[in-house]
């Protein structure tokens, strides 16, 4: 249905028209009241009306099963979903943006052969790389894997891994040389989450629901074919992961704030909302709206010049999320303060909808943290980008 369409304005109708008819009718006032289970079984149904029309994974290769598309496709695409309100990737954002990201690029054709057509059917995967004492010193892991013949047995500890308590498989960071320096000695896995020896613990985070998980790692095997990347050199595979996971979905959370700011601007003018009646926030939203327009504008320039091979990706990565995520973080504090008593009432609701304001508050605050936080994203522009001392 969508194959080979290189006629944008083309691609842009017939998406439109796919999306009315495929989305259900007030699927987010529903899901927003809904267990996490429900939410999850919703996701997983519109991930396979997605990969019907081959719109599930269409940034892959086509040998994999994706669409080849370009930033131009991907641009089409984002914006179409932000204007009909469409689900985000959520439980498949490891499947489908970080695992692709990594494999296809550090994987053996074996591996890639394995696991991506797993992926592309639906499987959930997460990420374990955090640990207790090591989050934004990643690199200060204890997670170990000692070689027993062709295998290696893990012990250690994992957090803060979003969707675990769902995944099927996990990309996972141990120390497998304990002499060697910090950086050196770390090993990039796929671990299956059904293997002997893993426990998760589900961890309920400040919006409400239990997205993350705590995993427990007891003497699990993992066959010496499933490490990713060379052996000891974890820590360069897992910049690949990084660098995806803090670029490429700015792409589509950039389109779903400007519906958020249309969406939030129509309601308070059809309730006549007082904060339109003073100045002083007034001119506070028109920065915030002058501020998401240039996110948008300046993601585009970065993933143009992201796809170029002469650039530093983490940089550019850094500066897409340092910039996306504090400006989610305050204009969903701008929504909280303006719609008065109702914005602090907290009630379940959706990621980047703004009608239940502290939700979305309390969720834009993980959004500073996840994938490195604003701290860290500030140390490698500063360091890496401009160059200035450690
Ligand atoms: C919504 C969400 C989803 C997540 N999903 C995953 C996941 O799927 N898989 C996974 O492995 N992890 C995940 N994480 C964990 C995340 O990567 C870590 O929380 C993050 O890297 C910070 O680590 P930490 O929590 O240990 O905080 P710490 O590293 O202890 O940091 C505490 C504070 O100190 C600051 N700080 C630390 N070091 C420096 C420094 N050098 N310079 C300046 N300031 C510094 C930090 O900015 C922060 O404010 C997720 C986190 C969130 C919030």
């Amino acid at each position: 249905m969508f194959d080979d369409i290189d006629d944008m304005d083309e691609f842009r109708s017939r998406l439109r028209t796919w999306l009315g008819k495929t989305l259900p009718e007030g699927w987010a006032e529903k899901m927003a009241q809904s267990p996490l289970d429900e939410m999850i079984a919703f996701q997983r149904w519109w991930m396979d009306e997605r990969r019907k029309v081959g719109l599930a994974t269409p940034h892959w290769p086509k040998e994999f099963g994706g669409q080849a598309y370009g930033l131009a496709h991907e641009l089409v695409m984002a914006e179409e979903f932000a204007r009909a309100g469409a689900p985000s990737v959520g439980a498949f954002i490891v499947s489908v943006i970080h695992v692709p990201a990594t494999l296809l690029v550090w994987g053996t054709e074996e591996q890639k052969r394995l696991y991506l057509p797993g992926v592309a059917k639906g499987e959930i995967w997460c990420q374990g790389f955090s640990e207790p004492n090591a989050g934004s010193d990643l690199a200060s892991l204890r997670t170990h894997a000692v070689r027993d013949g062709s295998d290696f047995v893990i012990n250690g500890q994992k957090i803060w891994s979003s969707y675990s308590p769902y995944a099927d498989y996990c990309i996972l960071l141990a120390r497998t040389d304990p002499n060697a320096t910090k950086h050196k000695g770390i090993t990039f896995f796929v671990m299956n989450m059904k293997a002997k020896g893993v426990v998760v613990r589900p961890i309920r985070q400040a919006p409400g629901r239990a997205e993350f998980g705590e995993i427990f790692l007891q003497n699990v095997r993992i066959p010496q074919t499933d490490i990713v990347g060379p052996e000891n050199e974890g820590w360069k595979v897992c910049h690949t992961t990084l660098a995806a996971e803090r670029g490429v979905y700015a792409f589509e959370a950039v389109e779903r704030q400007r519906y958020a700011f249309e969406q939030f601007l129509d309601r308070s003018q059809k309730s006549q909302a007082n904060w339109l009646q003073d100045s002083q926030h007034c001119r506070e939203f028109m920065h915030l709206f002058t501020e998401m327009q240039g996110n948008r504008r300046l993601v585009r320039q970065l993933l143009v010049e992201l796809a170029s091979p002469l650039n530093n990706g983490s940089v550019i990565a850094s500066i897409v999320k340092l910039l996306t995520t504090t400006h989610r973080r305050r204009f969903a504090d701008f929504c909280v303060r303006t719609r008065e008593v109702e914005g602090q009432l907290y009630k379940p609701g959706l990621e980047d909808h703004i009608d239940e304001s502290m939700f979305e508050y309390l969720h834009s605050l993980g959004g500073t943290i996840a994938g490195g936080t604003s701290e860290i994203m500030k140390n490698i522009i500063s360091e890496r980008g401009l160059g200035l001392p450690r």
